[in-house]
Parts: structure tokens; sequence; C-alpha cells
């Protein structure tokens, strides 16, 4: 499936939720610098679309005020260039995936966030990871398929490794 062009991808993400601009979502700094756009495919709009309206304008609501969208699609290009791994839910092939961080970006208040994602009801994902270090942030992916939203949690520690916990396990 082709990458739609500028034009096709505003008129078809006209009606986008407010909460969540379509430039926070398919922005990349990356992208731009390499010079190339970050656009998807209809298919990809479709399941970011989904994923604004089924987990972030949820995690919006669980958490009360706003969050801010560090990264979110990732055209393949974009993601490879990022290093990621080829079944990334930033690119957007089978869900969609967001890097979260509060409007304090303190470390304290994003540890407050994935400990009332991780027990929500009304937040489905299939992957939640809080960051130890960097710019504190939680990075939430979401799955098309309901089955494989399992709810798995994981924390990327200081030295770069991932620790791995089953649904409801971790407390940050
Ligand atoms: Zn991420």
């Amino acid at each position: 499936m082709s990458v739609l062009s500028v034009q096709e991808f505003l008129f078809a993400a006209s009606g986008w939720p407010t909460q969540f601009s379509l430039s926070e979502l398919f922005r990349s700094d990356l992208a731009r610098q390499k010079g190339y756009d970050n656009l998807p495919t209809s298919a990809q709009l479709t399941n970011v679309r989904r994923f604004v309206s089924e987990v972030l304008l949820p995690a919006r609501r669980v958490w009360d005020g706003p969050l801010l969208v560090l990264s979110c699609f990732r055209s393949k290009a974009t993601n490879q260039a990022a290093g990621g791994v080829a079944t990334s839910y930033h690119l957007a092939n089978r869900g969609a995936a967001a890097d979260l961080t509060t409007a304090s970006k303190s470390a304290e208040s994003v540890a407050e966030l994935f400990n009332l994602l991780k027990d929500s009801a009304t937040v489905p994902f299939a992957e939640l990871i809080y960051y130890q270090s960097g710019t504190p942030r939680i990075h939430i992916g979401w799955d098309n398929d309901p089955q494989q939203n399992v709810r798995e949690l994981l924390v990327k520690q200081a030295d770069g490794s991932f620790r791995r916990y089953g649904a409801g396990g971790v407390t940050v």
C-alpha cells in the first residue's frame, strides 16, 4: 500500500480529535533532518486514529489532564533511521504506539502516570514501558487485535536493559 500524499493525508485526517494534534502524532524531527516526510499509508492512518480514540483519549481521562506526545507514528524509513525494531508498534502496521510525558515532565509525575495506566480498566495496551533514565517518559503500544493487548509491563533501566513483568506486576 502506498504512502499518502500530504493532500490525501490532510483530507483523510480531517475531523481529528483536538486533544492530540496531527502535528504531534506524525511529526518526526529525524525525518525532517534526513529530508523526507513521515507520512502514513491509509491503513496506518486508520490504526493511529483508532489508537487515539481507544487508548490516548481514555489515558488522558485517567490522567485527568493533558499528555504530551514525544513520538507516535514512524514510517519505515524513520523507524530504520531511529534504529527501531521491524515489529515496532510505532510503525502502525498492527496497532500503534506513543511515547508520552506529562505537562510537568517530572520523573515523579511520569511514574504516577505509569502506575495509573497499568491498573486502568479503560486503557488497553500490549506493552507499557517506563524509562528510568533520559527524558521522563512512558511508551504505550496497542494492538488492533484485542487478544494481543496482554498488558505487559516493562522497565527500561539506566543500563539500557529491560525488565519484564506480567500484568500489574510492578509499581515504579
Ligand atoms: Zn516508543
